[in-house]
């Protein structure tokens, strides 16, 4: 038995959307919006009929022995070169045996089938067994173009042979007729296309059927005996009319894929063969035709074997891998439509060496690198020393394949400097699963998908192009493996414990169920009990949500302990520890409510709800996070609420603990930072017993925990790098809550205490919010409240103020130079500091200023030693210290970069009056 005994598919995976070539060009060619519809493949700009062919070949050659590949036939009438084999690159870059035939099949729409009956023939003839055959076309058209709404690009590969068939040669039937419908002159880029009524009706209606009718004939059979019929016909109402014509059902014909990728040249007819043969069952038949200067048309008859194929990215692999575009002028550049400046670096020599190239054909065109014989180690290039220092044998590697080794990003950089069609030239280090790396440049990607760590996996591309000497030179480049980054960016918990409190019900339950399905194990900790915290503890709770996630196929264990006790929050973080070694993650979500307007809040009730929610969280926490210091590695959650974070009439005691938390958060946000332990807080808004009679029944309806619950978990995750902030999250909707200080002013000149009458004159400019920043933490706002930062504080009635002087005219050498006598020499018992000043800008320069035994020197230039080193332009310098520019403003803006003892900068407002 002879026929197909293996596929592959290659569609480029850029799509342009064919609206975009209407939209650019619908005013110059309107009648184009009639075949404007989907998306048509193009090629990336290093893409072409060689890439797409070795691409459709390797997904052709999966699962089978390339050292029996007999011939290489490559089918393209967009070949890069006249005379040098074309096929011989593609055989290259495969890895082919070196004795084999090769040959280009060209000039022709029909080359594809034709490359396969000539195989056939060859395998009926006994002199070969096995033969790849390779279609792939990238056609030119010009702009605005019918045409170039029909065309696509892409590429398919059938492997013909005599064992292991899925598809058996029943036979096949050639009409050859120098039939003219179009045709591309020798010198030409683009088809000089004759009248297409003409095409249509003496061409593809009579040519198409009369060679399939020929097969039918040939074979015995009538039309409703096959199953699917496969002829590529860009025209919608042509290629419906030739089934018609021979009398077969809708159903039977293959779609001619116009909406998906357009035709794509000679590979159309395998390509939608592939298409049929990825849905076809074993028994059916199938008819696939090729037209162009005649027909050719084959029956197969799929078998069994078609259900043992290797899985392969085939047909829906090539489809499903595709970027979207619209963008037509990057369509137009990538195709040479259009030229653009590509700056002098473009004009450096690209010439290629034929006798490099022929030495080192294995390495350039085939990925091939060396293994060595005495250790196993890869290594790419293949050297005559081995690189691992152990062994470093000589003349010891064999050859090695590097091309199908899964890889890995290792580095990368998008380079805008560097001459590229697409840019920035992405580039980096590859490092291949087994040893052997290279610095790759990355295709069919953006910048912003590459990341460290990212699958990445080779292919073969045109590395540059000799316009000059017609010669396009080919690598290997890096591409993101399909689907490969979204696996990555998955939040995941794999190996991690997470503590959850007050996880039998609630939001602490559904955040146990998503964390253990995402891989984490879980202590459920939950003492059961009323929603007041009355009544005796119930194991029933925590118990239900174990056997939950184990029926899942998690794993957790139940905790009864009570938060609110010292021993109850040891016991909940010893439980992790025993149970599963580590604690990774902590939940504090326990709660109970106690709601009574203030003067009825009872101190019990006061202290019942601070003891669970504010003390629960520290008697959690505290042994948890001794933990995560040692393992370097933390995610703790606090659980506030808007009755903390805004205010809620009858929940003074809930308020207090719950902004309570949030204070908590903010130090121990800074105590956590240099063991990578975040913190943050969530108030969340969800149905709970809670909150079930405080909410409208049909709100409360809409409100699951589960819409909390993913900023939890991402706050929970390693992919989370925030810390000590403030999230509300709930019904779908979440925001970040946070503190903001004002600008405020400085009163008194910071000499004398001002009067409550200046803070009444002064109010609005107490209360400013514009320009409000968030503050770090206390250092920070310290440094603000000491830095003056509003030179014209109002006068009260009562007080004498000075108007601040005019500073327009001064430069920083006017401040430095007046610095002596402005300096405060009682201020300056006991200070012994430098100030280094570096100031940029037209009037800037060196300066420091040296203070100690309660005298000051100012000079220009640098010192040998500086305290601090304060760096400002010119104009922010003048400004502050004129009273324009807050200081602290000026830092946190980085207009001022303060380095060195950065708190003994906040002298030089206790040491000079600069006013
Ligand atoms: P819930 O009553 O359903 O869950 C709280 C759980 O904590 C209960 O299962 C309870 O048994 C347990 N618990 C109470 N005291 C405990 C203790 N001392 N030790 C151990 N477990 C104890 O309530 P919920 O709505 O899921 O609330 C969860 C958290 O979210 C609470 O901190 C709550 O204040 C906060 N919160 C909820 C909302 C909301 O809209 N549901 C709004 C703001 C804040």
């Amino acid at each position: 038995m002879i026929g197909i005994t293996s596929y592959g598919t290659y569609i480029p995976r850029l799509r342009l959307d064919r609206m975009a070539i209407f939209q650019s060009m619908g005013w110059f060619a309107p009648a184009i919006m009639m075949v404007a519809q989907g998306e048509r493949s193009m090629c990336n700009w290093d893409e072409d009929s060689i890439t797409m062919a070795v691409t459709a070949a390797r997904d052709c050659l999966i699962g089978k022995d390339k050292s029996t590949v007999d011939a290489l036939y490559l089918a393209s009438t967009t070949l890069p070169f006249a005379d040098r084999q074309n096929a011989g690159i593609v055989s290259t870059a495969l890895n082919l045996r070196d004795e084999i035939i090769t040959t280009d099949f060209t000039a022709s729409q029909r080359v594809g089938t034709t490359a396969m009956v000539t195989a056939l023939d060859a395998i009926k003839g006994g002199d070969r067994k096995n033969i790849l055959v390779a279609a792939s076309d990238r056609r030119e058209t010009k702009s605005a173009y019918f045409y170039e709404m029909w065309y696509g690009d892409g590429a398919a590969a059938i492997m013909l042979g005599n064992t292991d068939v899925i598809a058996e040669y029943k036979g096949s039937y050639s009409l050859s007729y120098d039939f003219v419908d179009h045709y591309r002159g020798r010198l030409n880029k683009y088809d000089y296309v004759w009248e297409e009524r003409w095409a249509r009706d003496e061409g593809y209606s009579k040519i198409i059927p009369q060679a399939i009718q020929g097969v039918l004939d040939q074979a015995g059979l009538k039309i409703d005996q096959v199953d699917k019929l496969v002829y590529p016909c860009f025209f919608k109402a042509e290629h419906k009319k030739i089934a018609k014509k021979l009398g077969a059902k809708p159903e039977q014909v293959m779609d001619n894929l116009h909406e998906v990728c357009g035709e794509t040249g000679c590979a159309h007819a395998l390509v939608m063969l592939t298409d049929a043969l990825e849905k076809a069952k074993p028994g059916q038949r199938l008819i696939v035709a090729g037209f162009g200067q005649g027909c050719n048309a084959l029956l197969f008859e799929v078998t069994d074997n078609i259900t043992k194929l290797a899985p392969r990215s085939g047909f829906t692999g090539a489809m499903n891998n595709k970027q979207s575009i619209d963008n037509y002028p990057k369509f137009m550049k990538f195709r040479d439509i259009i030229e653009t400046e590509m700056g002098i670096r473009a004009e450096a020599p690209t010439q290629i060496a034929m006798t490099t190239l022929w030495r080192k054909r294995k390495m350039l065109l085939g990925l091939v690198g060396g293994k060595c014989r005495e250790c196993g180690t890869q290594q790419f290039p293949k050297m005559d020393i081995c690189v691992n220092p152990n062994c470093n044998a000589h003349h010891s590697q064999d050859d090695h394949e590097f091309a199908d080794i899964p890889a890995k990003i290792n580095s990368y950089t998008g380079d805008l400097l560097a001459v590229s069609i697409d840019p920035p030239h992405k580039y980096g280090m590859v490092q291949f699963e087994g040893g052997g790396r290279f610095m790759a440049d990355f295709t069919d990607c953006e910048l912003e998908d590459l990341q460290v760590g990212l699958p990445v996996q080779m292919v073969f591309r045109r590395r540059l192009e000799d316009k000059e000497r017609g010669f396009s030179a080919y690598f290997w480049k890096a591409t993101p493996v399909p689907g490969a980054a979204e696996i990555l960016n998955r939040v995941k918990y794999d190996d991690q414990v997470a503590i959850i409190t007050g996880a039998g019900g609630g939001l602490g339950r559904i955040y146990a169920l998503e964390l253990a399905r995402r891989g984490a194990k879980i202590v459920v900790n939950d003492l059961g009990g009323s929603r007041d915290g009355s009544g005796g503890g119930s194991t029933s709770a925590a118990d239900v949500v174990v056997n939950e996630i184990k029926e899942l196929g998690g794993e957790a264990v139940a905790n009864y302990d009570n938060v609110a006790t010292v021993e109850g929050g040891e016991n909940i973080v010893k439980s992790a520890i025993d149970t599963f070694g580590r604690v990774d993650i902590v939940i504090n979500n326990a709660g109970i409510l106690r709601d009574k307007s203030f003067t009825k809040m009872t101190p019990e009730n006061w202290k019942a709800v601070l003891d669970v929610h504010l003390n629960g969280a520290y008697h959690v926490t505290r042994p948890a996070f001794t933990h995560m210091k040692a393992q370097g590695y933390g995610r703790i959650i606090m659980t506030t609420s808007a009755a903390g974070l805004y205010g809620n009439f009858g929940q003074t005691n809930y308020s207090a603990a719950k902004l309570a938390l949030v204070g908590l958060m903010n130090t121990l946000k800074i105590e956590g930072a240099k063991y990578n332990i975040k913190i943050n807080t969530v108030a969340p808004l969800a149905a709970s017993r809670l909150t079930e009679d405080i909410m409208p029944p049909d709100l409360f309806a809409k409100m699951k925990p589960e819409f909390v619950a993913p900023m939890v978990l991402y706050l929970a995750s390693d992919k989370c790098d925030e810390s000590g902030a403030i999230f509300n999250a709930g019904m779908g909707y979440y925001n970040r809550a946070a503190f903001y200080t004002g600008p405020g002013i400085a009163l008194g000149k910071g000499k004398e205490p001002p009067t409550p009458e200046d803070i009444k004159a002064n109010w609005d400019a107490i209360n400013e919010m514009e320009g409000a920043q968030e503050v770090s933490d206390a250092n920070a706002a310290i440094v603000a409240l000491i830095s003056p930062p509003d030179p014209k504080p109002k006068k009260s009635a009562a007080a004498d103020d000075a108007s601040p002087e005019a500073a327009s005219t001064l430069t920083p050498k006017d401040v430095f130079d007046k610095m002596p006598d402005q300096f405060k020499k009682d201020a300056a018992a006991g200070v012994d500091v430098v100030f280094q000043y570096v100031i940029s800008g037209s009037n800037g320069g060196d300066w420091y200023v040296t203070v100690k035994d309660q005298t000051c020197d100012v000079q220009a230039g640098k010192a040998d030693q500086a305290t601090c080193t304060l760096k400002m332009k010119d104009s922010d310098f003048v400004d502050m210290v004129s009273g324009k520019l807050n200081p602290m403003q000026a830092f946190t803006s980085g207009k001022l970069a303060i380095s060195g003892d950065v708190m003994k900068s906040q002298l030089i407002e206790k040491l000079f009056s600069m006013k």
